[in-house]
Protein backbone atom coordinates (compact mmCIF):
# COMPACT_ATOMS: atom_id res chain seq x y z
CA UNK A 1 0.00 0.00 0.00
CA UNK A 2 1.47 3.43 -1.15
CA UNK A 3 2.32 5.65 1.95
CA UNK A 4 -0.11 8.72 2.17
CA UNK A 5 1.13 11.90 1.00
CA UNK A 6 1.19 15.03 2.77
CA UNK A 7 0.92 18.35 2.38
CA UNK A 8 3.12 20.79 4.33
CA UNK A 9 4.20 24.13 4.53
CA UNK A 10 7.80 25.31 5.46
CA UNK A 11 7.27 27.13 8.73
CA UNK A 12 10.62 28.12 9.59
CA UNK A 13 14.26 28.00 8.31
CA UNK A 14 17.12 27.51 10.34
CA UNK A 15 20.53 27.84 9.04
CA UNK A 16 22.54 25.22 11.31
CA UNK A 17 25.76 25.24 9.83
CA UNK A 18 28.00 26.93 6.29
CA UNK A 19 25.89 23.61 4.27
CA UNK A 20 23.14 22.28 6.91
CA UNK A 21 19.71 23.94 6.96
CA UNK A 22 17.42 22.56 9.31
CA UNK A 23 13.52 22.88 7.71
CA UNK A 24 10.72 23.09 9.91
CA UNK A 25 7.62 21.99 7.97
CA UNK A 26 4.12 22.55 9.12
CA UNK A 27 1.71 20.25 8.59
CA UNK A 28 -1.42 20.84 6.16
CA UNK A 29 -3.56 18.24 4.61
CA UNK A 30 -4.13 16.17 6.86
CA UNK A 31 -2.42 17.69 9.62
CA UNK A 32 -1.06 14.97 11.96
CA UNK A 33 1.22 12.61 10.82
CA UNK A 34 1.98 10.04 13.67
CA UNK A 35 5.74 8.42 13.51
CA UNK A 36 8.05 6.72 15.99
CA UNK A 37 11.44 8.91 17.27
CA UNK A 38 14.04 7.66 14.61
CA UNK A 39 11.92 7.17 11.17
CA UNK A 40 12.01 8.93 8.02
CA UNK A 41 9.96 10.90 5.19
CA UNK A 42 10.00 10.69 1.21
CA UNK A 43 9.87 14.16 0.16
CA UNK A 44 8.64 14.42 -3.33
CA UNK A 45 10.98 16.91 -5.00
CA UNK A 46 9.80 19.00 -8.45
CA UNK A 47 12.36 18.80 -11.38
CA UNK A 48 11.85 19.39 -14.76
CA UNK A 49 8.38 18.73 -14.72
CA UNK A 50 8.40 15.19 -13.38
CA UNK A 51 9.15 14.07 -9.34
CA UNK A 52 12.25 12.60 -7.50
CA UNK A 53 11.71 11.13 -4.31
CA UNK A 54 14.08 11.21 -1.27
CA UNK A 55 14.32 10.14 1.81
CA UNK A 56 14.94 12.58 4.80
CA UNK A 57 14.93 11.61 9.02
CA UNK A 58 12.74 13.54 11.06
CA UNK A 59 14.63 15.54 13.34
CA UNK A 60 11.60 16.27 15.43
CA UNK A 61 10.13 14.25 17.86
CA UNK A 62 6.89 12.67 17.82
CA UNK A 63 5.12 14.78 20.67
CA UNK A 64 5.05 17.81 18.57
CA UNK A 65 1.65 17.41 16.58
CA UNK A 66 1.75 19.08 13.68
CA UNK A 67 4.97 19.36 12.47
CA UNK A 68 7.79 17.83 10.87
CA UNK A 69 11.42 19.35 10.90
CA UNK A 70 14.47 17.42 8.83
CA UNK A 71 18.07 18.62 8.14
CA UNK A 72 19.81 18.93 4.79
CA UNK A 73 23.55 18.74 4.08
CA UNK A 74 23.46 20.73 0.82
CA UNK A 75 24.95 18.76 -2.54
CA UNK A 76 25.83 21.26 -5.28
CA UNK A 77 23.52 20.46 -7.72
CA UNK A 78 21.47 17.97 -6.08
CA UNK A 79 17.80 17.94 -6.87
CA UNK A 80 16.72 18.09 -2.93
CA UNK A 81 19.28 20.49 -2.26
CA UNK A 82 18.69 22.49 -4.88
CA UNK A 83 14.83 22.34 -4.40
CA UNK A 84 15.24 23.41 -0.68
CA UNK A 85 17.84 25.90 -0.83
CA UNK A 86 15.10 28.15 -2.96
CA UNK A 87 12.47 28.00 -0.43
CA UNK A 88 11.14 30.64 1.67
CA UNK A 89 8.64 30.49 4.73
CA UNK A 90 4.85 29.56 3.47
CA UNK A 91 6.45 27.68 0.69
CA UNK A 92 4.30 24.16 -0.48
CA UNK A 93 6.28 20.63 0.19
CA UNK A 94 4.34 17.46 0.03
CA UNK A 95 6.26 14.35 1.67
CA UNK A 96 4.77 10.63 2.55
CA UNK A 97 5.80 8.18 5.38
CA UNK A 98 6.34 7.47 7.69
CA UNK A 99 9.20 5.06 7.36
CA UNK A 100 11.91 2.48 8.41
CA UNK A 101 12.92 0.45 11.21
CA UNK A 102 15.32 2.86 13.14
CA UNK A 103 13.71 3.02 16.50
CA UNK A 104 14.34 2.73 19.67
CA UNK A 105 13.99 -0.90 21.08
CA UNK A 106 11.16 -1.33 23.89
CA UNK A 107 11.06 -1.95 26.90
CA UNK A 108 13.28 1.33 27.03
CA UNK A 109 15.03 -0.20 30.49
CA UNK A 110 18.19 -0.08 29.02
CA UNK A 111 21.17 2.76 28.84
CA UNK A 112 21.03 4.08 25.28
CA UNK A 113 24.13 5.58 23.15
CA UNK A 114 23.44 7.94 20.35
CA UNK A 115 26.42 8.05 18.19
CA UNK A 116 26.23 10.35 14.76
CA UNK A 117 28.19 12.18 12.03
CA UNK A 118 27.06 15.43 10.73
CA UNK A 119 23.03 15.50 9.70
CA UNK A 120 23.20 11.84 11.06
CA UNK A 121 22.38 13.31 14.18
CA UNK A 122 18.89 13.90 13.09
CA UNK A 123 16.60 10.99 13.66
CA UNK A 124 19.14 10.75 16.89
CA UNK A 125 17.48 14.00 17.79
CA UNK A 126 14.37 12.86 17.99
CA UNK A 127 14.77 9.70 19.71
CA UNK A 128 16.44 11.52 22.92
CA UNK A 129 13.71 14.32 22.71
CA UNK A 130 10.88 11.57 23.03
CA UNK A 131 13.20 9.86 26.09
CA UNK A 132 13.12 12.76 27.79
CA UNK A 133 9.26 13.66 27.02
CA UNK A 134 8.64 10.67 28.38
CA UNK A 135 10.72 11.38 31.76
CA UNK A 136 13.87 8.73 31.28
CA UNK A 137 16.13 8.72 34.22
CA UNK A 138 18.68 6.67 33.20
CA UNK A 139 21.79 7.90 31.41
CA UNK A 140 21.65 8.91 27.94
CA UNK A 141 24.66 9.73 25.98
CA UNK A 142 25.29 11.19 22.61
CA UNK A 143 28.54 11.62 21.04
CA UNK A 144 28.53 13.86 17.87
CA UNK A 145 31.81 13.47 15.42
CA UNK A 146 32.05 16.49 12.55
CA UNK A 147 34.63 17.51 11.25
CA UNK A 148 34.91 21.41 11.96
CA UNK A 149 34.02 23.34 15.12
CA UNK A 150 31.74 24.98 13.49
CA UNK A 151 29.20 22.05 12.14
CA UNK A 152 28.46 20.91 15.19
CA UNK A 153 24.80 20.91 14.62
CA UNK A 154 22.07 21.85 17.44
CA UNK A 155 25.09 22.87 19.77
CA UNK A 156 23.54 25.39 21.98
CA UNK A 157 20.31 23.12 21.36
CA UNK A 158 22.39 19.62 23.08
CA UNK A 159 24.72 21.53 25.66
CA UNK A 160 20.97 23.57 27.79
CA UNK A 161 19.82 19.85 27.46
CA UNK A 162 22.95 18.81 29.04
CA UNK A 163 22.82 21.34 31.91
CA UNK A 164 19.02 20.74 32.50
CA UNK A 165 18.88 16.92 32.95
CA UNK A 166 21.70 15.46 34.62
CA UNK A 167 20.95 11.87 32.80
CA UNK A 168 22.43 13.59 29.49
CA UNK A 169 25.87 13.32 28.33
CA UNK A 170 26.64 15.22 25.28
CA UNK A 171 30.23 14.63 23.93
CA UNK A 172 30.88 16.63 20.77
CA UNK A 173 33.97 15.52 18.63
CA UNK A 174 36.12 17.26 15.97
CA UNK A 175 38.25 15.46 13.63
CA UNK A 176 39.83 18.67 12.27
CA UNK A 177 39.87 20.96 15.22
CA UNK A 178 41.54 25.02 14.85
CA UNK A 179 40.22 26.68 18.38
CA UNK A 180 38.55 23.55 19.63
CA UNK A 181 38.61 22.63 23.52
CA UNK A 182 36.70 19.14 23.74
CA UNK A 183 37.28 16.18 22.22
CA UNK A 184 39.21 15.62 19.07
CA UNK A 185 39.27 12.79 16.96
CA UNK A 186 36.74 10.09 15.59
CA UNK A 187 33.26 9.23 17.31
CA UNK A 188 33.90 5.24 17.96
CA UNK A 189 37.46 6.58 19.73
CA UNK A 190 36.07 9.65 22.24
CA UNK A 191 33.01 6.87 22.84
CA UNK A 192 35.75 4.37 23.92
CA UNK A 193 37.33 6.64 26.59
CA UNK A 194 33.72 7.16 27.90
CA UNK A 195 31.80 3.68 28.12
CA UNK A 196 34.21 0.74 29.15
CA UNK A 197 30.93 -1.57 30.27
CA UNK A 198 28.62 -1.95 27.44
CA UNK A 199 26.23 -3.91 30.07
CA UNK A 200 22.72 -2.82 29.45
CA UNK A 201 23.81 -0.38 26.66
CA UNK A 202 22.16 -0.44 22.98
CA UNK A 203 24.13 1.67 20.74
CA UNK A 204 22.14 3.63 17.80
CA UNK A 205 24.26 4.99 14.95
CA UNK A 206 23.04 6.98 12.06
CA UNK A 207 24.99 8.52 8.93
CA UNK A 208 26.31 7.91 5.52
CA UNK A 209 26.96 4.36 5.03
CA UNK A 210 31.03 4.51 4.82
CA UNK A 211 31.00 6.14 8.33
CA UNK A 212 28.15 3.92 10.05
CA UNK A 213 29.86 0.88 8.43
CA UNK A 214 33.27 1.75 10.50
CA UNK A 215 31.68 2.91 13.35
CA UNK A 216 30.51 -0.46 13.80
CA UNK A 217 32.99 -2.16 12.99
CA UNK A 218 35.17 -0.92 15.56
CA UNK A 219 32.17 -1.29 18.54
CA UNK A 220 32.57 -4.71 17.21
CA UNK A 221 36.02 -5.02 17.87
CA UNK A 222 35.78 -3.59 21.56
CA UNK A 223 33.32 -6.08 22.30
CA UNK A 224 30.10 -4.62 21.67
CA UNK A 225 27.96 -7.27 20.54
CA UNK A 226 26.15 -7.19 17.30
CA UNK A 227 22.30 -7.39 18.57
CA UNK A 228 23.38 -4.07 21.08
CA UNK A 229 24.17 -2.17 17.78
CA UNK A 230 21.37 -0.39 16.16
CA UNK A 231 21.61 1.92 12.73
CA UNK A 232 20.07 3.69 9.96
CA UNK A 233 22.61 3.47 6.63
CA UNK A 234 22.40 6.55 4.45
CA UNK A 235 23.20 5.81 1.07
C1 LIG B 1 16.79 6.64 5.21
C2 LIG B 1 17.55 7.87 4.73
C3 LIG B 1 17.49 9.04 5.49
C4 LIG B 1 18.19 10.17 5.06
N1 LIG B 1 18.15 11.29 5.83
C5 LIG B 1 18.87 12.39 5.46
C6 LIG B 1 18.87 13.55 6.30
O1 LIG B 1 18.24 13.62 7.36
N2 LIG B 1 19.61 14.63 5.86
C7 LIG B 1 20.34 14.60 4.68
O2 LIG B 1 20.99 15.61 4.34
N3 LIG B 1 20.33 13.50 3.88
C8 LIG B 1 19.60 12.41 4.24
N4 LIG B 1 19.57 11.32 3.42
C9 LIG B 1 20.19 11.43 2.07
C10 LIG B 1 19.16 12.09 1.11
O3 LIG B 1 18.10 11.17 0.86
C11 LIG B 1 19.75 12.48 -0.25
O4 LIG B 1 20.43 11.37 -0.79
C12 LIG B 1 20.71 13.67 -0.16
O5 LIG B 1 20.09 14.79 0.46
C13 LIG B 1 21.15 14.12 -1.58
O6 LIG B 1 19.98 14.42 -2.32
P1 LIG B 1 20.00 15.50 -3.49
O7 LIG B 1 18.74 15.31 -4.29
O8 LIG B 1 20.29 16.87 -2.98
O9 LIG B 1 21.25 15.06 -4.37
P2 LIG B 1 21.23 14.05 -5.66
O10 LIG B 1 20.51 14.72 -6.79
O11 LIG B 1 20.69 12.74 -5.20
O12 LIG B 1 22.77 13.89 -5.93
C14 LIG B 1 23.51 14.85 -6.74
C15 LIG B 1 24.95 14.38 -6.86
O13 LIG B 1 25.60 14.49 -5.57
C16 LIG B 1 26.09 13.19 -5.15
N5 LIG B 1 25.84 13.13 -3.68
C17 LIG B 1 24.68 12.79 -3.06
N6 LIG B 1 24.82 12.89 -1.72
C18 LIG B 1 26.11 13.31 -1.50
C19 LIG B 1 26.86 13.59 -0.34
N7 LIG B 1 26.36 13.49 0.89
N8 LIG B 1 28.14 14.01 -0.49
C20 LIG B 1 28.68 14.14 -1.71
N9 LIG B 1 28.02 13.88 -2.86
C21 LIG B 1 26.75 13.47 -2.77
C22 LIG B 1 25.30 12.17 -5.94
O14 LIG B 1 26.03 10.96 -6.10
C23 LIG B 1 25.08 12.90 -7.26
O15 LIG B 1 26.21 12.79 -8.08
C24 LIG B 1 18.92 10.17 3.84
C25 LIG B 1 18.95 8.98 3.07
C26 LIG B 1 18.29 7.86 3.52
C27 LIG B 1 18.36 6.60 2.68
Amino acid sequence: MAAQPYRTVVDRIDILSYNVRCFRLRLAEPTHLPFEAGQFVIVHVPKNGAVVKRAYSIASPPHEEGVVEICLQHVDGGAASTFFWQLKTGSPVTLSGPHGRFVLKQPLTYEPIFMATGTGVAPLRSMIHHLFHLHATQPVRLFFGCRYEHGTLFEAEFRTLASLRHNFQYVPIVSRPKEWQGEVGHVQDAFRKYITDFTNKEIYICGWLEVVKAVAHDLRAYGVQPGQIHYEEWS
